[in-house]
């Protein structure tokens, strides 16, 4: 049943089973991987016991018993910092670094004092660079649009580069001064009152999450990659973003992968037989796309504030931003987690939907190459929403629904595993 782990983490053994290794990036996990787990704030202890019992049912009745998970919990936010006085204990981190895939519930951003946000702090040390946002439609989901269905993308954001790298200084300070003089010595003028911010964008980090995607779209029978870039404005950030991706599908994917400009050039419009399409889209554009023809988008990569604005458009397109999940990928660690907040006037009162975190661990269970045990658990939740048996946040906007508590909503999904 595993092997024994000696070293205690926050103090707490570790179950019996065995680490989940990474090979070139991918997870080769074993029948009893040891999944550190955080369950998160406010509302995240409601959500881990109801979403725990879903993927246990669904791993349960995927496998009959020959394959689970031994959970590990680990500390991060309010319970470590009350347990253990820190946000974010050393422990924490060593554990996931050691078993490599782990999932987390909501944490609060302490406030103030030089805190860093918990999720970015975990993103920057596993240097998780990717951050993928599959969405799709759950029939039944009250959607802003006639036709929610026809959106099943999956959403690759660069998550260590752009705006978002914190290279930022206010106006008035001396950093900001000194940037205006030397952008003054190339030529170019800054207002004296601006604020700064520096935006990079690197051919590596760029290719890496490109990378990524196209190997996304090959392993899942997707019809074509997106890159979406604000490179008519940008052009030596997103624009560079946008080649160094066709370079890339060029040099490493040529066999697989056939540019849209190809496909007209030199195939009359017809893809070739067997290849996928590599195409790009400007950002305003890529907006209007999703809303105007969201069935011809797949997979899309992009840069990270693209990405983060694209990510929520797309998923109340669907209506499902309170139950998107998502996850951070890198070569040898990747975190799923819930992508709403802590939710904390609903915390301990078992109203909150745990729909996000129970998808985020059906991504996981993917990752880990479990999907009889990932299909059971969509079947089961969108048969779930089907039948009107919902939570609040859901039923509030559904006819003649039914509104069930956290864990009777997790009941009715482990109970729809059967249907
Ligand atoms: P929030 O926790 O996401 O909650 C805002 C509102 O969204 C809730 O009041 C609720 O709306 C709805 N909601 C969120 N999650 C829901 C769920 N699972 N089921 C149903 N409804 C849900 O955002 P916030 O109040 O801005 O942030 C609270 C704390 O969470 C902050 O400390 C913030 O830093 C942190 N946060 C953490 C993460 C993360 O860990 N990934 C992400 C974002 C924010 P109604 O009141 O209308 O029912």
């Amino acid at each position: 049943m595993g092997q024994v782990i000696e070293k205690r983490y926050n103090g707490l053994e570790v179950p019996a089973g065995e680490k989940v290794k990474f090979v070139d990036g991918r997870a080769l996990c074993p029948d009893t991987p040891i999944i550190p787990f955080i369950e998160g704030d406010g509302t995240g202890r409601d959500i881990w016991r109801a979403s725990k019992r879903v993927f246990d049912a669904a791993v349960q009745k995927a496998y009959g018993g020959k394959r689970s998970i031994a959970w590990f919990e680990v500390f991060a936010g309010e319970k470590a910092n009350e347990n253990f006085g820190s946000w974010l204990p050393e422990d924490t981190l060593e554990a996931i670094k050691e078993f490599g895939v782990a999932i987390k519930g909501p944490l609060t951003t302490p406030v103030g004092g030089g805190i860093r946000s918990l999720n970015v702090t975990l993103r920057q040390v596993f240097d998780l660079y990717c951050c993928v946002r599959p969405v799709r439609y759950f029939a039944g989901v009250p959607s802003p649009v006639v036709a929610p269905e026809k959106l099943d993308v999956v959403i690759y954001r660069e998550n260590t580069e752009d705006v978002y790298a914190g290279i930022e200084y206010p106006a008035g300070s001396p950093e900001a001064a000194k940037l205006a003089d030397l952008i003054e010595s190339f030529g170019r003028k800054i207002r004296p009152d601006s604020g700064i911010g520096i935006k990079p964008v690197s051919k590596f980090g760029s290719q890496r999450l490109v990378r990524r995607a196209i190997q996304y779209a090959l392993e899942h029978g997707r019809r074509t990659v997106t890159l979406v870039h604000k490179g008519n404005i940008q052009k030596f950030t997103e624009g560079a973003f946008r080649d160094w991706g066709y370079q890339l599908a060029a040099e490493e994917f040529s066999a697989q992968v056939v540019s849209e400009e190809k496909v007209w050039a030199e195939h009359d419009g017809k893809v070739p037989q067997g290849k996928i399409v590599i195409n790009d889209r400007i950002a305003d554009s890529m907006f209007q796309q999703v809303l105007t023809r969201p069935d011809e988008y797949s997979v899309i990569a992009t840069t990270n504030l693209n990405g983060d604005y694209l990510s929520d458009a797309c998923a109340a397109q669907v209506g499902g931003l309170g139950i998107a999940p998502g996850a951070n990928i890198g070569d040898s660690c990747a975190i799923f987690e819930a992508t709403h907040g802590t939710a904390p006037k609903y915390a301990d009162k078992d109203v909150i939907n745990p729909g996000s975190v129970i998808l985020s661990g059906a991504m996981m269970l993917e990752f880990l190459g479990w999907t009889e045990a990932r299909e059971l658990i969509h079947r089961a939740l969108g048969t779930t929403i089907q039948k009107k048996q919902v939570t609040y946040d859901l039923e509030r906007l559904m006819k003649g629904a039914t509104k069930l508590k956290t864990s009777e909503f997790a009941s009715a999904i482990i109970d729809n595993m059967s249907a």
